[in-house]
């Protein structure tokens, strides 16, 4: 059997856990196991019946399973594995979903695999998977040893599909929370407060990094961005930790990833940790003073230069063009 443990938000499937079901029933085809889901939180019976094309659905209910609780929420996929005994336990590869998994597999003392991109099967049996790592560049093979195979699907590998059929039978699971399950919780979910076009919907990105060398420096590239059609303004690492711009500007490995028509990097190096987040722009335009920096391997235009003189030329020339 494959257990697929899913996340749900404000009553609903997330679009990574309908992911992980077409995951599992793909695998469930390949390998003739059957497919159960564990579904646990407040309201979550609902949701149950909408889950077509698996054979089972487990529903651990209850009021205090609010929003995201690692511990209790572990501790009920833990004692599910333990009952039911699958073959392959899925999960979204989701911050909450890797995090959760960490957490059964620690419990459980088994391995686990996390974001994997491809599940191959043989003679019915997984044999190894194909994990994602680095933002998409590392591609990692790997064997599991430990049974069950506790793996996450990496968001967005595949298309969420919806499936026909028969509405699976809905068990329900009871549920024991200790106060210590409820010792850690996720109290607030802030939104971040961007105003404009996001990075990932922006046609073109201008990227800041150490060179910018101020907060204020930015501005130029607020203007320049306005100039263009459909244009955002990103940052490195550097440029957030300085709190020149906030976290959610990151692009990379632990920022956004994005894949613009055109990225504009000023002042940005060209670590791999920084164009592992925009590797997937069509072209790239690098502003440096220095030629020997890493980013003019990658770029497909390259000024050298400072970015200080180069970025007013620039929105002097595209002020002009626009007749202003
Ligand atoms: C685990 C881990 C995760 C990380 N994740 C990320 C991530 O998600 N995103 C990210 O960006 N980084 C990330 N980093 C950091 C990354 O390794 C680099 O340190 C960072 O990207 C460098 O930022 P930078 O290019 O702004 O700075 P630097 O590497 O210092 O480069 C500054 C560049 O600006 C040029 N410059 C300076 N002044 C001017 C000027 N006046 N005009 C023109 N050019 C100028 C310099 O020649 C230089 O090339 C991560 C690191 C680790 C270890």
């Amino acid at each position: 059997m494959i257990l697929a443990i899913l996340e749900t938000t404000k009553g609903a499937l997330t679009e990574t856990s309908l992911e992980t079901v077409t995951a599992a029933r793909d695998l469930a085809h390949k390998s003739n196991y059957s497919v159960t889901a564990l579904l646990m939180g407040k309201g979550v019976s609902a949701l149950a019946p909408t889950l077509k094309g698996i054979q089972t659905v487990l529903v651990a209910e209850d009021s205090r399973l609010e929003g995201y609780l690692p511990d209790a929420l572990a501790g009920i996929a833990a004692h599910a594995i333990r009952q039911k005994s699958p073959k392959i336990v899925l999960a979204p590869g989701t911050e909450t979903g890797n995090d959760l998994m960490a957490r059964v597999a620690a419990r459980l003392n088994l391995g686990l695999a996390t974001n994997c991109v491809e599940f191959f099967v043989e003679g019915g049996s997984l044999k190894r998977v194909t994990r994602s790592n680095w933002g998409g560049s590392l591609l990692e093979e790997v064997e599991i040893l430990s049974s069950p195979a506790l793996l996450t699907l990496a968001p967005h590998a595949l298309a969420a599909q919806s499936a026909d059929g028969a509405a699976p039978v809905v068990e329900s699971f009871s549920v024991t929370l200790s106060e210590k399950d409820l010792r850690v919780w996720m109290k607030e979910l802030i939104p971040t407060e961007k105003k404009g076009i996001s990075l990932t919907d922006a046609k073109v990105v201008i990227g800041g990094g150490r060179g910018m060398g101020s907060a204020e420096a930015f501005k130029m590239l607020e203007e320049l961005a306005s100039l263009l059609h459909n244009a955002a303004v990103g940052a490195t690492r550097v440029a957030t930790n300085n709190n020149w711009r906030p976290h959610s500007d990151q692009i990379g490995q632990t920022g956004v990833q994005i894949a613009p028509d055109l990225y504009i990097a000023c002042g940005i190096s060209g670590a791999i940790q920084h164009m592992v987040g925009c590797k997937n722009s069509k072209k790239i335009l690098a502003i440096n003073k220095d030629p020997e920096a890493p980013i003019f391997q990658r770029a497909d235009y390259g000024v050298i230069g400072d970015l200080h003189q180069i970025v007013p030329a620039l929105i002097a020339e595209l002020k002009k063009l626009k007749g202003g």
